[in-house]
């Protein structure tokens, strides 16, 4: 099936957009950033904006820097370019090395990881290396800007906080202490498919370890349990990351029996590739 009719407009500014999706939005209008979600849902109909308000020319959205202690993304950075980047590589490798999980060369061609973050499937791998990362995702509108961090910005399944007139502008992050290890892990049925469960750590040297959990709850969720286990050192007995793991399932109320044991696996394999891993 193809899309039901709809204006179209192609912005090259910022404001411009806003704009146009303040007139919009009301209505039901949206941007359209890789289009690799949103124009499936407009084919099968699940969706029918009137208008569509393509990001694609807005070139301050594509721009990447890095200072001595922070990651800045414009929200129209393709996957492709978060793999390929050194400057992602070397400042973020976790977050290079989660970008090759997602979906095939031309998803990854497309798809961008604002769109990923704004789409908010619990599946995906950007979601939840912003939530382990604890990035500032600044959002603006017509009339203004703000910063959600992440751990406030996914709702629920496909659900954010972001505003029908808002637009995801860019994404900062912290870059981790030299030394920090990392590990990055999930389960699909085929490589390139959503995972059925996954999970990544950031074990800072001497810091707060971090480790989150996605793909099996309705958006990815921190492993507060787990982090405590780990706060030890990361050579733990694996029965008691297997329970911390199973507590945390719980706390963010995964019924699945089978993810629940499958997200244990993820915890404990991340946390072994961490041994091998360091920024
Ligand atoms: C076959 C297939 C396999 C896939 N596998 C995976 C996978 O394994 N892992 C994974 O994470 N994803 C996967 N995806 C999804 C893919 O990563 C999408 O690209 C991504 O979810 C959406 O990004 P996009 O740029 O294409 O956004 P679009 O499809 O253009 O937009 C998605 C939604 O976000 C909104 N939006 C987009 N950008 C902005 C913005 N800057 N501000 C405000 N709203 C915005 C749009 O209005 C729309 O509602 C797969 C997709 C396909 C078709």
């Amino acid at each position: 099936m193809k899309p039901a009719m709809m204006e179209y407009y192609a912005p090259t500014r910022l404001d411009e957009a806003t704009t146009l999706l303040a007139e919009a939005a009301e209505n039901g209008g949206k941007v359209i950033a890789g289009g690799q979600s949103l124009i499936p849902m407009m084919n099968f109909r699940l969706v029918r904006p009137p208008v569509l308000i393509d990001l694609g020319g807005v070139a301050e959205l594509t721009s990447m820097e890095a200072t001595d202690s922070h990651l800045s993304l414009g929200a129209m950075v393709t996957t492709a370019t978060i793999t390929s980047s050194d400057l992602v590589r070397r400042n973020w490798p976790l977050l290079a090395h989660a970008a090759t999980w997602v979906g095939h060369d031309q998803i990854r061609n497309r798809g961008t990881v604002g769109g990923s973050l704004v789409h908010a499937d619990p599946s995906a791998e950007m979601p939840a290396v912003m939530l382990l990362a604890d990035a500032g995702l600044e959002v603006r509108s017509a009339t203004g800007s703000r910063t959600v961090d992440a751990a406030d910005f996914f709702w629920g399944y496909m659900s954010t906080a972001l505003e029908e007139d808002e637009i995801l502008v860019r994404l900062t992050l912290e870059i981790p202490p030299p030394g920090t290890r990392w590990g990055f892990c999930e389960f699909a049925q085929r490589h390139g498919d959503f995972a059925e469960a996954g999970a990544a750590c950031l074990l800072p040297p001497g810091g707060q370890p971090r480790v989150v959990a996605f793909g099996a709850a309705d958006r990815p969720f921190r492993a507060t349990e787990t982090e405590s286990v780990l706060l030890a050192g990361p050579a733990v007995d694996a029965e008691k990351l297997r329970r911390a793991a199973s507590e945390d399932a719980a706390q963010a109320e995964v019924k699945d029996r089978t993810k629940v044991r499958l997200l244990g696996t993820m915890v404990q394999r991340a946390i072994a590739m961490a041994r091998d891993q360091q920024v």
